[in-house]
């Protein structure tokens, strides 16, 4: 019971750590590695903070005919770890563990919506964090970023650990907020890389990035290079951070390729 006992102080006083010399970070520039082709590091609190810009909140966009449903409100057939995460009132609540969809993507569309509950504590990356992992690994991160600062890499639509957005286009804690995504799988022949993953994403209806590269798969603290492994389509991954974050409206599009449709038959008269 003792040694129990001290194996649970000990493991908190660890975490508590840890998140207190994160907390600590705005600001400052952490020992981490140099991100490719940037001046900062990973969590870097020196970085300069996006600027906020004010949005009317979620752009709700029904899924179009072609598109898969992952979430509408009724069932959460579509995802595996089901009992992870929990349906109240129609709204899909994480609550124990991270979840990832049945199917696997490559290039793709996706439209979520999220809420941070209005009335949960939130402080930098804790109480309102959870996040989208497309490929499996590739997080654009999801936090309560209105009015809550923490290393910007890591704040509302930052590529986690390595590009902040744009903008800050987060709503006000509690309101409903839509990113609608566009992510390009990294492309290899062999083990050679031949295109980086790649990420538009719109918050809001703003632009927060436009094609950006990915370094590699998203990592706390690291920076790691893709891997032939992620030229393979993956499920889509929806991150539990210990916190009940909210989901409504989820849908997926595989992007397809150009040319595709049938070509034009001039119909034959009838007469
Ligand atoms: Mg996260």
């Amino acid at each position: 019971m003792m040694i129990k006992l001290k194996h649970i102080v000990l493991a908190s006083s660890l975490i508590s750590t840890t998140s207190m010399s994160f907390a600590a970070e705005i600001g400052k520039k952490p020992e981490t590695p140099q991100i490719p082709n940037s001046p900062y590091v990973v969590h870097d609190g020196t970085r300069p903070i996006p600027p906020a810009v004010k949005t009317k909140g979620a752009v709700v966009s029904p899924p179009p005919a072609d598109a898969v449903i992952l979430f509408d409100g009724s069932s959460l057939d579509a995802w595996k770890q089901k009992d992870k995460f929990v349906i109240k009132d129609g709204i899909l609540v994480a609550a124990g563990g991270a979840i990832q969809t049945n199917e696997s993507f490559g290039d793709i569309q996706v439209h979520l919506e999220w809420r941070v509950p209005a009335k949960r504590r939130v402080n930098g990356q804790k109480g309102g964090n959870s996040g989208i992992f497309l490929n499996s690994a590739y997080e654009v991160q999801i936090l309560q970023s209105h009015n809550n600062l923490t290393y910007p890499d890591g704040s509302a639509g930052a590529m986690y650990g390595q590009t902040p957005p744009l903008v800050n286009a987060t709503s006000k804690q509690g309101e409903w907020q839509s990113y609608d995504i566009i992510f390009r799988k990294p492309k290899f022949e062999g083990d050679q890389l031949i295109a980086p993953a790649y990420l538009t994403v719109i918050h809001n209806g703003v632009v927060i990035h436009a094609h950006r590269a990915y370094h590699g798969p998203t990592t706390h603290k690291k920076v790691r290079p893709h891997k032939p492994s992620h030229a393979k389509d993956a499920p889509i991954r929806l991150q539990y951070h210990n916190d009940p974050i909210e989901y409504r409206n989820i849908w997926v599009r595989r992007l397809g390729d150009y040319d595709q449709g049938q070509p034009y038959q001039e119909k034959k008269s009838s007469k």
